[in-house]
């Protein structure tokens, strides 16, 4: 507090810049904030810093040229009175020029310099921007950080953006300087440790989508495998054994059909690994073997599996609300009609096909309901605001009841279909028969941990107990429960 009554509330008052530029580099708690470099990234930093109530000191190759792009308060000179006046400097020029900046050498000794530059291309080999900006540098201290804010989130302000700024470096001491000025100016920094992780902070702007490539993957190619199966069932069959012209289909029809066959295998593949992992362990005895790396790499992307299925399904309930809307629907309405007036048929009513329509659509909501519920939860800022338990209890329990409710969905959309011998065109199955074998694998798989034999076995392995080691071990309560100590495995 007493901080913040000593820093003037306009920087650069009245008496004119030089004397506040002295003023300040005599507090160390306020120093001068160097940049070198005229860039937008530049101009953006040295507005956000001027904001945060520093004196900022802009330094260039063409000083004259550039001035009026920057505040009035902010100093724009020459590179060499910059680095002079300034104790800790960004260095806001592209990595490829660093190396013209050597004639600053000594004048930047012992001063922190801020590497804010991003890499070239992702996975090169080090060293890197910044650690060869270190050995240009020696006597000065190297920090990486800022790179991963662009020039428009300094300029909006950390209202607008991410807020974490991630920093590395082999000073403490610098590190934390740098700290301090990134909390001033509303951002939150995340210390990554030593220089030699800049490489890693140098990719993190680079990746496109990491963790997204596979779950993708899956579901364009699920997509291509049922479409093409619809296709040749719906399209291709009549076509070649009726000559009936049925490709008007494609865009709607047969897109329709394929969206939920897609979410649906998509959503059992979240559970999928998880009942992989328990059968492993029950298997292994111990829950201290590693899992295959397979194993765990699916285990970290269910989320994005979860969201590609929710995103499915949701399409699926679009194109089902404007089938109605299709000219074909509405041709082949009047069609019916007209042939039931032909035939002399006063009331078409059909019970059975009236309350299966009624269950299918009913057990579609609730899905696509709990599925949203699934999604909304999966957000970082709803996940962080509820429990392990209540997260666990929703993403698990809950998702198990999507997952049922949306299989009991593909159940009565097949209804008796599946023994029916003209459903099987071109000798292949209806689609809905391919669709429900996963599901019903894992939610049979799911009814096997609850048998009481294998889930207390789980229990047992969750909490540290191994078939292979001779302990004497008991769950929490137990001797309470039944009175007697379990020395199954003494
Ligand atoms: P820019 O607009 O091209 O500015 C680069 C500045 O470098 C120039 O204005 C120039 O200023 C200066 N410079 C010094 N020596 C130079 C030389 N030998 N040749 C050419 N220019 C020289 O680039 P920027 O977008 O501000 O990016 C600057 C750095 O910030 C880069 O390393 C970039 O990776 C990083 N960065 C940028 C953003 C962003 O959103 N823009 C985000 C994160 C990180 P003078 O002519 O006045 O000397």
């Amino acid at each position: 507090m007493p901080d913040l009554m000593a820093r003037p509330l306009i920087p650069g008052g009245s008496e004119g810049r030089g004397s506040c530029l002295e003023a300040s580099m005599s507090d160390p708690r306020n120093p001068v904030i160097g940049i070198l470099g005229t860039g937008d990234f530049s101009r953006s930093l040295a507005k956000r810093l001027m904001a945060a109530g520093y004196q900022v000191v802009v330094g260039s190759r063409t000083p004259k040229r550039f001035v009026a792009l920057f505040p009035e308060e902010a100093e724009v000179t020459t590179q060499m009175e910059a680095a002079s006046q300034a104790d800790l400097v960004f260095v806001a020029v592209y990595p490829e020029h660093h190396s013209t900046l050597v004639s600053l050498k000594a004048t930047l000794a012992g001063k922190t310099l801020v590497d804010v530059s991003n890499g070239l291309r992702l996975n090169r080999d080090g060293p890197s921007n910044a650690e060869l900006l270190a050995d240009y540098f020696p006597e000065s201290v190297v920090v990486k950080g800022f790179n991963t804010i662009s020039a428009w989130t300094l300029q909006m302000g950390p209202r607008d953006g991410n807020r974490q700024v991630f920093l590395c470096g082999n000073s403490q001491k610098a590190k934390d300087s740098v700290k301090q000025v990134c909390c001033r100016m509303g951002f939150i920094p995340v210390d990554m440790g030593l220089l030699s992780s800049s490489l890693e902070i140098e990719n993190l702007p680079l990746y496109l989508f990491p963790s997204w490539r596979i779950p993708i993957l899956c579901t364009l190619s699920l997509f291509a495998f049922f479409y093409i199966y619809n296709f040749t069932q719906d399209v291709l069959h009549p076509y070649i054994t009726s000559r009936k012209n049925a490709f008007y289909k494609m865009p709607i029809d047969t897109v329709n059909l394929t969206l939920p066959s897609v979410a649906l295998v998509m959503l059992s593949l979240v559970y999928l690994p998880g009942l992989c992992a328990a059968f492993r362990q029950l298997c292994s005895g111990t829950k201290y073997k590693r899992f295959p790396n397979w194993l765990d790499c699916w285990l970290t992307t269910r989320k994005q599996f979860g969201l590609c299925s929710f995103l499915c399904a949701v399409l699926h309930a679009i194109y089902s609300l404007c089938l109605p809307l299709r000219k074909s629907a509405r041709f082949k309405l009047i069609n019916m009609a007209y042939k039931q007036v032909k035939m002399g048929v006063e009331d078409s009513w059909v019970d059975e096909e009236v309350w299966r329509m009624e269950l299918y659509l009913s057990v579609g909501i609730m899905a696509l309901g709990l599925l949203s519920l699934l999604a909304v939860t999966s957000l970082p800022s709803v996940a962080n605001s509820i429990n392990w338990r209540e997260f666990s209890f929703i993403q698990s329990s809950l998702g198990y009841c999507a997952l049922s409710m949306a299989t009991a969905h593909t159940l009565i959309y097949g209804w008796n279909r599946a023994f029916d011998a003209s459903q099987y065109h071109f000798y292949m199955p209806p689609n809905f028969i391919l669709v429900l074998v996963l599901p019903i694998v894992v939610l049979l798989g799911r009814l096997a941990l609850f048998l009481p034999c294998v889930a207390g076995r789980l229990r047992r392995i969750r909490r540290g107990w191994e078939s292979c080691r001779q302990i004497r071990f008991m769950l929490p309560g137990e001797e309470y429960r039944n009175g007697m100590e379990d020395i199954s495995n003494v």
